[in-house]
This record gives C-alpha cells, sequence and structure tokens, in this order.
C-alpha cells in the first residue's frame, strides 16, 4: 500500500519533531498543530477497518455529522431537515461551490484525509473572503467507493469540521452517495455581506494599485516537493521522505488557510477593493480576469511579486523560474485587489499587501514588466518562461 505509507512514513518519523516544535509554539504554529494532531491519531489507530455498508446511508449521516453544533446567528435550522433555513437580515448573501474529484484535484498518496477535508472547505472560503463577505455557512457533498471505509471518512470530516471550527462557519447540510471509482467532495459556502461593501471583479479603473496579499508560488513548490519525495520512495521504500527546510512549502500545499482577515483589516484602514478575486489558479490568470471582467490593461512588476526565501531557494534547487511559480503556480488563496491611489497611504506600510503593479487602459495590454526592464504579455495558461 504504497499510498497511505508514504505520508505515514512521513508523519511517523517527524512526530516527536512535530510534538516538540508545537509544545515550543515558535513556527508554523497551525501547521504544527495539526500535524501532531495528525501524528497522535496514526499512532493511536486501531486498525479498525469498517465497511461503509455496516451503517448504511442514514446511519453514516448521522455519524458524520452529529458533531456540527450551529455557532451562527444567521443559521435558523441547520443539519436534519430537507432544507436548512438561514436568515442574513438586510444583507445580501453569497454563495459559491467547488468540486474537488480525486485524481484530477487531489492525490490521497501524499494527501492525508484530514488535510483534504480542510482544504475542500478552505477553498471555498476563499471565494467568499474574494467578495468581501463573511463566510457563514457550508454544505458538504459527498461521494465514495467502497474502497472507503468509515474511518477514513471520520478523518475527512474531522478535517472539515476543523475549517468550520477555525473559521467560524456552521455545517449545515449536503449529501451523501456511492461512486464507482474515487471520491468526489463538492462544498458549497455561503456568506453575507452589506450591499455597499460587495466587491466585484469588475470595478477596476485605469490608475489603480494593483496588490496582493501574503506570498506566491509557495503551495506549487510544496507539491514539486511531494512529488519528488514519491518518487523516491516508490524506487525503494526504506527511503524516507525528507522534507526538512521545506517546512513553509508542504503547510501551504497541504494545508492552505484563506484569508479571513482580510475583510476586517480593510475595513479597519478605511479602504474598499475596486475589484477582487482569490488567488487559486495563479497570479496571470486572475490579473487576466480582473482586467477583462473591468475592461483595463495592467503592468505587472516582476521585481515586486512576494516570495517567500524558501519558494526561492526550492526554485534554484529544482532549477525553475521563480517567477513562473508564481504566475502560473496557483493554488496560493491570497487575494489580490484594486484600489484607487488615494488609497496608497493606507496601504503602503502595510506587511500583509505588496503592491505589485498599476491597472492602465485595456489598450495597453496586459503585461509582466520583467527585472530587465522588458514587457511580456502575460498569458492565462502556457506561459512558460521569458524566452516563450
Ligand atoms: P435528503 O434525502 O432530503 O437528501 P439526506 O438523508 O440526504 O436528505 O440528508 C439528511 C440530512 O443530512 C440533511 O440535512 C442533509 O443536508 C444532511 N447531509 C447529508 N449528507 C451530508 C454530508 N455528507 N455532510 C453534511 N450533511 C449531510
Ligand atoms: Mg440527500
Amino acid at each position: 500500500m504504497l499510498k497511505i505509507r508514504f505520508l505515514e512514513l512521513y508523519y511517523k518519523k517527524n512526530c516527536s519533531r512535530f510534538y516538540y516544535y508545537n509544545r515550543l509554539n515558535l513556527k508554523y504554529p497551525t501547521f504544527l498543530k495539526f500535524a501532531s494532531y495528525f501524528c497522535s491519531m496514526i499512532e493511536d489507530k486501531n486498525q479498525q477497518r469498517t465497511p461503509l455498508s455496516e451503517l448504511g446511508e442514514f446511519g453514516l449521516i448521522d455519524h458524520l455529522t452529529k458533531q456540527f453544533n450551529i455557532k451562527q446567528e444567521s443559521t435558523i435550522k441547520g443539519i436534519g431537515d430537507d432544507a436548512a433555513v438561514l436568515n442574513f437580515n438586510t444583507n445580501n448573501t453569497v454563495i459559491s461551490t467547488d468540486l474537488l474529484i480525486e485524481g484530477v484535484h487531489f492525490d490521497l498518496s501524499y494527501m492525508p484525509l484530514k488535510h483534504l477535508g480542510y482544504k475542500a472547505i478552505i477553498v471555498n472560503l476563499s471565494d467568499i473572503y474574494a467578495m468581501n463577505a463573511e463566510a457563514t455557512q457550508v454544505t458538504v457533498s459527498i461521494a465514495v467507493s467502497n474502497r472507503f471505509t468509515l474511518e477514513a471518512l471520520e478523518e475527512l470530516y474531522e478535517g472539515i469540521a476543523l475549517a468550520a471550527k477555525i473559521y467560524n462557519v456552521d455545517v449545515v447540510g449536503g449529501d451523501t452517495t456511492s461512486s464507482t471509482s474515487g471520491l468526489v467532495i463538492s462544498v458549497t459556502a455561503l456568506g453575507s455581506v452589506d450591499a455597499k461593501n460587495e466587491v466585484y471583479r469588475n470595478g477596476a479603473k485605469s490608475n489603480d494599485l494593483l496588490v496582493v496579499t501574503g506570498d506566491l508560488g509557495a503551495a506549487y513548490m510544496g507539491l514539486q516537493v511531494l512529488e519528488r519525495e514519491k518518487e523516491v520512495f516508490k524506487v525503494n521504500s526504506n527511503n524516507q521522505p525528507d522534507l526538512d527546510g521545506y517546512t513553509y512549502l508542504i503547510e501551504r500545499q497541504l494545508k492552505p488557510e484563506a484569508r479571513k482577515d482580510i475583510r476586517q483589516l480593510l475595513k479597519d484602514l478605511d479602504v474598499k477593493p475596486s475589484s477582487m478575486i482569490d488567488v487559486s489558479d495563479g497570479l496571470s490568470s486572475e490579473i487576466i480576469h480582473l482586467c477583462k471582467q473591468s475592461d483595463t490593461g495592467c503592468d505587472l512588476y516582476e521585481d515586486k511579486i512576494p516570495l517567500d526565501p524558501q519558494v526561492i531557494s526550492t526554485c534554484e534547487e529544482f532549477n525553475i523560474d521563480s517567477t513562473t511559480v508564481a504566475l502560473n503556480g496557483g493554488e496560493d488563496y491570497e487575494l489580490l485587489f484594486t484600489v484607487s491611489q488615494d488609497d496608497f497611504p493606507k496601504i503602503k506600510a502595510n506587511p500583509n499587501f505588496s503592491i505589485i503593479g498599476y491597472m492602465k487602459e485595456a489598450s495597453a495590454g496586459v503585461n509582466l514588466v520583467t527585472r530587465a526592464d522588458t514587457q511580456i504579455p502575460l498569458k492565462a495558461q502556457g506561459w512558460k518562461n521569458f524566452e516563450d
């Protein structure tokens, strides 16, 4: 069983370190807490493998959902009836859905089910935050084959419950069905926003500043590291994955976070973006989305793109261009937005934000201004390197 063993071995080898660092509480507190938790789970895990047929559909739904309680005022009725009932009073409701398919969107050989459950929620919440809304509820639908046991689904739902707890959203429903092959997860996230605070993709104006939160490319490089270690493991299963020095990258790949904090931060700074989108497919295609929908052009400055030092060093090691990774890697779940130049003083010194470019007239096109001061048109996909 290469699949499960690969990551289990990684965790087992590192468990004592995870526990130690977690107690010290110095770096990556969320990742370490999570990793420690995962460790305690695989250590304690009795080898029980309960087939889903033992519970039946309703028994399974009850079992998986009994842990969810209601925290949001707007949730009137959660799981258990034919439909959930919500009340957002005078606010607008925002809704977003994502579908995740095994083999297409995730690979269980380096994605423990708990991480997957967590990530499935995060990617949806990120879309809600990109509307400048507060995320309030999610529904979770799953299709599973008989390859999965009750214990596996419990693990998936532990990740879902953890994300729901950290992000303060209620799990208010879903659907459960069987699949003939892999695992399918669909999450719908709901949120609430005062109409005057909504931010769409189409509001950017020429001369607006282009701003991104956090840093880019780490999740993609995390995936490259995991892929490499998986290949090493395939050749010789005694080879332990060596993931030292890549902690931030692995964290960003396996346990991404959504920028719940940005909405409040912008509010406190009294800044309303003119347009916003979350960075799920890579900076390049998100910028193109903003420009297309806003009917603008853009100059993106290569030297302004925020990169973590681990991304830079790992790109060097893998001989990949770090700008390419930031532009096309994806899965960063940062927020990309535009603001009027008048807001520059409010955001310029904030460590959460990097000003990476300017919006221009549509006729100027969407360009990367390189370190060598040449202009290269941005492409949504297939943009490989400067020679292209
Ligand atoms: P129905 O037959 O009306 O579709 P179900 O028996 O499928 O109802 O679901 C019963 C309740 O459990 C509903 O409130 C539904 O939203 C919820 N539910 C079903 N599957 C899931 C799931 N995978 N995760 C969370 N809630 C679920
Ligand atoms: Mg149903």
